[in-house]
């Protein structure tokens, strides 16, 4: 069973994802917890690149690029071999990340973002995406200067992150659980784990 968490800055995925697995394993299942960027050796190199602030200004199309490459990655040397000795994998942040950050923020076509995707991750979508839907202005204060896109983009961006998490999840109900993330935390764990149930292998 694979899990993603999905958000914007501050919304709590990081917490909520380490919750969850301690959550799954506190019940005897096998849990790979992991995250994007930056889960291999060549996607902490990318990660690196594409959070440093020296970059800055990066093409938006390499920008999509060097996530999928991130994420193609991941998908081979983590997320599948987990998922093939029946682990159960939570990943913070995938696809939609992409779709939201370098599609809605940074304005590319949607639908190339999307193919260059299903290319990087052999067509490998979770079975559950949770997204925790917290407004811009409360995440970014919550996290103060530890954001990495603080500085560099504007709330508006942030703005149609959010508007695109959310119309992804619109579309395809029964693939995501949306919470909302302004609740206390004991709350939204609650939440994540009644529509996890649901999923689990017996
Ligand atoms: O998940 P985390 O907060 O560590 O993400 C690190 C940064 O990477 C965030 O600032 C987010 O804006 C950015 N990001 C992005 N595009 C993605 C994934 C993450 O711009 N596809
Ligand atoms: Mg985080």
């Amino acid at each position: 069973v694979f899990v993603a968490f999905e958000g914007g800055e501050g919304s709590g995925k990081t917490t909520q994802s380490r919750l969850l697995a301690i959550w799954l394993r506190d019940q005897g299942f096998d849990v790979v917890q992991t995250r994007e960027p930056g889960s291999t050796k060549v996607g902490m190199r990318l990660r690196a690149i594409l959070l440093d602030a020296v970059h800055q200004g990066l093409s938006a199309r390499s920008e999509a690029l060097l996530y999928a490459a991130d994420r193609a990655e991941h998908v081979e040397k983590v997320i599948l071999p987990a998922l093939y000795r029946g682990a159960m994998v939570i990943s913070d942040r995938y696809v939609d990340s992409s779709l939201a950050y370098q599609g809605a923020g940074r304005a590319l076509e949607q639908d190339d973002v999307a193919k260059i995707n299903a290319w990087a991750t052999g067509g490998l979508v979770p079975e559950l995406t949770v997204l925790i839907d917290t407004p811009p202005a409360i995440g970014l204060t919550r996290l103060g200067g530890a954001a990495d896109r603080i500085e560099s983009e504007p709330l508006e961006f942030h703005e149609r992150v959010r508007r695109e998490f959310r119309a992804l999840a619109a579309a395809d109900p029964g693939r995501y659980v949306v919470v909302d993330g302004t609740l206390p935390q004991e709350e939204i764990s609650r939440l994540i784990q009644d529509r996890v149930r649901e999923i689990l292998p017996d």
